[in-house]
């Protein structure tokens, strides 16, 4: 099966319905150890972005990625809103000349996961949504190695960011916001880590359904 952009448009409708329905539960995340805007910050960001999926479908993974990443940038604010576009324009450079397969695509967004962490100065384990990401790139990048056939390696990827996500909980988060709280910061979940897992799954759910057609 190919995965192109013509599958974005459900992709993205699939991440709205899933952040809308985690709303409520994250914006409290967010409250406890943040400011409690990463929801709405999001949201805007996937509605500016849901506005364009007739534009995206049509483009190469190149042009599609970095449409996302420019939106994002310019529609989202916080923290996120330049890592989240970061993420996409350092995929969108890294596809260039490539065909995406599952060994490239691995590659692809090891990439973007490293322009991430330059970008917010930030590794594993400080408690942000790379301790969602990060895992997710090594499970793509064995599952490369391995040539894991796509049903098994899309459990595996949605449940390397769930582990990911909840291994915040008991972080003492050392960037962002929620480090001003120190110690204090241990005992909730990362806002970005949860959101990033739920996209993440949502978009994994997607591509299952499709390959199952
Ligand atoms: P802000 O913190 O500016 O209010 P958001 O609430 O939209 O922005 O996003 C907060 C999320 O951004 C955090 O939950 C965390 O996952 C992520 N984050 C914050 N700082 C960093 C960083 N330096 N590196 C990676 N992720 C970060
Ligand atoms: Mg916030």
């Amino acid at each position: 099966m190919e995965i192109t952009p013509a599958l974005l448009p459900k992709m993205i409708e699939a991440i709205a319905d899933t952040i809308e329905q985690n709303a409520e539960e994250v914006t409290a995340l967010d409250q406890a150890i943040g400011d409690g805007d990463h929801v709405t910050n999001l949201q805007r960001g996937i509605e500016a972005v849901k506005a364009k999926s007739d534009e995206l479908s049509p483009l190469d993974w190149v042009g599609a990625l970095q449409k996302i990443g420019m939106t994002l940038l310019a529609t989202m604010g916080g923290a996120s809103g330049s890592l989240f576009g970061t993420l996409f324009i350092s995929m969108s450079k890294a596809a260039a000349g490539q065909t995406l397969d599952q060994q490239s695509f691995a590659a692809v967004f090891a990439e973007g996961v490293e322009a991430v962490k330059k970008r917010g100065k930030a590794q594993a384990g400080e408690k942000t949504m790379l301790d969602a990401l990060i895992p997710v790139a090594e499970a793509l990048q064995q599952g490369a190695a391995e040539s894991t056939p796509l049903a098994d390696l899309l459990q595996t990827i949605c449940q390397s960011a769930i582990t990911g996500m909840e291994s915040t909980r008991d972080m003492v988060a050392t960037k962002g916001r929620a480090s001003f709280l120190e110690e204090r910061s241990k005992g909730h979940i990362d806002a970005g880590a949860k959101t990033s897992q739920l996209m993440i799954c949502a978009i994994t759910d997607v591509v299952k359904e499709t390959a199952r057609q």
